[in-house]
């Protein structure tokens, strides 16, 4: 049969029949444990009763209704839930559908907030680096890794990008609470570079995603980058696309710091695969002077319809009935544990790190040095491979980190037990001992 599907590669991959809980299994019957939650998205896992049928429910009311014809009972019971969940530090809630249209959002709120407050020269933002922000032109722009911003660059401006705060790779002479400042420090200087007047925000992940693969800043980092954004009045966004919705064991990944953000950005879990569902959390001063100015010139089609919205709403009753904020605490801790214990095991290993469900691998040439495979070697979708082959899906594809490692993440639904967490362990175990055969053959 003639093949017209594209995507970014032409790799050959299985093809899925079906998934319940971690589990998926292919055309073939093979089974696969769902070690990443498809990308980081399956936050309750595959095929949940309860979200099946609120979603049934809903889709026998109405499926759809376009926001300038119709209210929704579900989006304003969605946008109360994030408002609680956000424990009073959000008031307002605005919708989209995915990951890169919640940046986007971000994005563009930001812009019109300054434009509305009679700032419209703040237009510049600030990312790091490595960062990954979405596939959109405006979202792109926040990103900082080559091979996806170079074949698009002269389309949108090379913003400014500071370092993001490792814990691994240490400068020499630096502690890791020095090296935290120091990063931070660096948002400050390019603030000042820019000319404070003309910055519009600050965006970062709390922990970082597939580009830096789970990285954990330091906690004096993220006081020092508030105390920055606040001496320059720039806006603080936080892109929890990936952190948000108990991930990290947490609700959301400022938690773990009490990072006081002024726009947070929500995807991936929050519809958890069942439908595609994201928002931006902020607060009425940000939102007042866009309102009072006409509202904000910025909205999507889909956005927080009936069926999405119900969609959400039942997987955040899964995850606060089951307990799966707690679960991804404590389950995901004995899962780094089990994984610092494979590191022993595999001298290719340099690294193990992150919080909750939301874990990484990260591969080197040699562990003294930490110096990183040769980015041709493209060892991290070695790995990948050879775990798929096991039969374990890890993330990403493609190592996001080519140009400064690789590594794998490990982020598995939060309903993940103890047992599966052991399956994933011994299923990683077994593809690393295949890459280095290889390797040795
Ligand atoms: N932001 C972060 C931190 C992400 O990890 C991603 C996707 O991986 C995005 C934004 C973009 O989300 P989407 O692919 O749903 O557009």
């Amino acid at each position: 049969m003639p093949d017209h599907l594209f995507y970014q590669s032409a790799v050959k991959l299985p093809t899925i029949a079906r998934a319940q809980g971690v589990y998926a299994w292919d055309v073939d019957g093979k089974r696969y444990v769902d070690a990443c939650s498809g990308a980081i998205v399956a936050q309750i896992g595959h095929g949940h009763p309860a979200v099946r049928a609120a979603m049934l429910d809903q889709l026998d009311k109405v499926a759809f209704a376009y926001r300038t014809q119709f209210e929704n009972q579900p989006a304003l019971d969605l946008a109360q839930r994030l408002v609680d969940l956000g424990g009073g530090r959000f008031d307002r809630v605005f919708f989209s559908s995915g990951g890169s249209e919640s940046v986007e959002s971000a994005l563009k709120i930001a812009r019109q907030y300054w434009v509305c407050r009679g700032e419209p020269q703040r237009k510049v933002f600030i990312a790091r680096k490595p960062s990954y922000h979405g596939a959109t032109m405006g979202a792109l722009s926040m990103t900082s890794y080559t091979p996806l911003t170079q074949p698009f660059a002269p389309m949108f401006p090379l913003y400014p990008k500071v370092a993001s705060p490792t814990q691994y790779r240490v400068p020499a002479g630096r502690s890791v609470a020095e090296h935290a400042l120091a990063c931070a420090d660096e948002l400050e200087a390019a603030i000042l570079e820019a000319g404070a007047a003309h910055v519009a925000a600050f965006i970062a992940e709390p922990i970082g995603g597939a580009s830096t693969g789970a990285e954990v800043p330091h906690a004096g980092y993220f006081s020092r980058i508030r105390e920055i954004c606040s001496r320059h009045g720039v806006l603080l966004i936080l892109d929890e696309v990936m952190t948000g919705m108990g991930r990290t064991g947490r609700w959301f990944g400022y938690e773990h710091w009490d990072v006081r953000a002024d726009i947070v950005c929500l995807a991936k879990g929050l519809g958890a695969g069942y439908y595609p569902v994201s928002a931006i959390m902020t607060r009425a001063e940000v939102t007042d002077p866009v309102l009072a100015a006409g509202g904000f010139q910025h909205g999507y089609t889909y956005a927080g319809n009936p069926l999405a919205s119900a969609t959400a709403l039942a997987v955040i009753d899964v995850i606060e009935r089951e307990g799966l904020v707690e679960n991804a605490a404590s389950t995901g801790a004995y899962l780094l544990q089990s994984l610092e214990q494979l590191a022993s095991r595999h001298g290719f290993i340099g690294d193990v790190r992150g919080r909750g469900f939301l874990l990484a691998v990260e591969y080197v040439a040699d562990r003294a040095s930490k110096e990183p495979f040769a980015p041709a070697l493209c060892f991290g979708d070695a790995i990948t491979r050879a775990a798929r082959d096991c039969g374990l899906i890890v993330y990403p594809r493609k190592s996001l980190m080519g140009e400064t490692g690789d590594h794998t993440l490990i982020a598995p639904p939060l309903i993940t037990t103890p047992a599966q967490c052991d399956e994933i362990v011994d299923l990683l175990d077994a593809a690393c001992t295949a890459v280095q055969r290889t390797a040795d053959a």
